[in-house]
């Protein structure tokens, strides 16, 4: 089962995001929990939460089917202490939020060492930032997504990701997210399918499809290992379409939010009717 939606607006609430995902014919979705581009949030109120869970049972949507996304301001691997706590102190808060929702996933860029510190020390800082939010929280997986690897941004490597999972305590609670995007923009091929055969095998080896939580699906308007983050629909740009041809009868990624960030929000529905087009069986039932 291929679970195919978009990353939805929250405008209003929590509780409005299962309800604008089902609009668009999604299966899957992901949302901000809170305004991303600030610090704090007031907490979600016991209403909001309470319509939040009785929406995505009324539209179908299974914990399973959704992947929260954190705060852009949050780097947990911040080279230096104050700005590092009031990271972790953020990304509790995000866990948390999840936690109350009744969700299991929160999905995060690892960090940035800001040229600062070595590449090692903010991976082991990412580590240890986990493990304490893992520590105070229950039912949630922290969910890394590799990253393009646009300015001290690591995950950009398959490696990177290694070494975080490697430091992590919990390993039954740390996932991993795959943009199409950023891992063609940090110069995994992914434009053929020997490029996809590769790429993929390449992440089995290095990390293993056992933590592998969800896809992020995204065309691309950087160039093939430009480590420059720059989305596109599908299909447009450098990407083109053989990965998502590859990606939707592979059961490999069956089971777990794949999810539209692409950037024309008007062609959300038939991206996701195209995507399912491609899953074999679809429309036969
Ligand atoms: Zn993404
Ligand atoms: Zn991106």
């Amino acid at each position: 089962m291929k679970y195919i939606g978009a990353h939805v607006s929250a405008a209003g609430g929590v509780e409005n995001a299962p309800l604008n995902a089902q609009k668009i014919g999604a299966t899957a979705f992901a949302l901000f929990t809170k305004n991303q581009r600030q610090w704090h949030a007031r907490p979600l109120s016991p209403e909001s939460i309470t319509a939040f869970r009785a929406n995505c049972e009324r539209c179908g949507f299974s914990p399973a089917q959704i992947l929260p996304h954190d705060s852009y301001l949050i780097n947990l691997g911040h080279p230096e202490r104050e700005a590092l706590e009031k990271s972790r102190a953020a990304f509790l808060d995000e866990m948390q939020r999840c936690e109350q929702l009744g969700l299991i996933y929160l999905n995060f860029h690892p960090g940035s060492h800001l040229r600062k510190i070595s590449e090692a020390d903010c991976l082991t800082r990412i580590a240890e930032s986990i493990n304490l939010a893992l520590d105070a929280t229950r039912g949630v997986t922290a969910v890394i997504e590799n990253t393009a690897g646009q300015g001290s941004n690591l995950g950009y490597r398959f490696e990177h990701i290694a070494e975080i999972i490697e430091q992590v305590e919990d390993k039954s609670r740390i996932g991993v997210c795959l943009d199409t995007c950023h891992s063609f923009a940090a110069g995994y091929e992914l434009r053929t399918t020997e490029g996809c055969e590769t790429t993929f095998q390449t992440f089995a080896d290095v990390v293993g499809f056992d933590y592998l939580c969800g896809m992020h699906l995204n065309g691309s308007k950087a160039t093939f290992g430009s480590r420059v983050d720059r989305h596109h629909s599908l299909g447009q740009g450098e990407l083109g379409m053989s990965v998502f041809e590859y990606i939707m009868p592979d059961e490999r990624f069956d089971g777990i939010p794949l999810v539209l960030e692409t950037i024309d929000e008007s062609l959300w529905p038939d991206e996701i009717r195209l995507l399912q087009s491609m899953v074999p069986g679809a429309g036969n039932g």
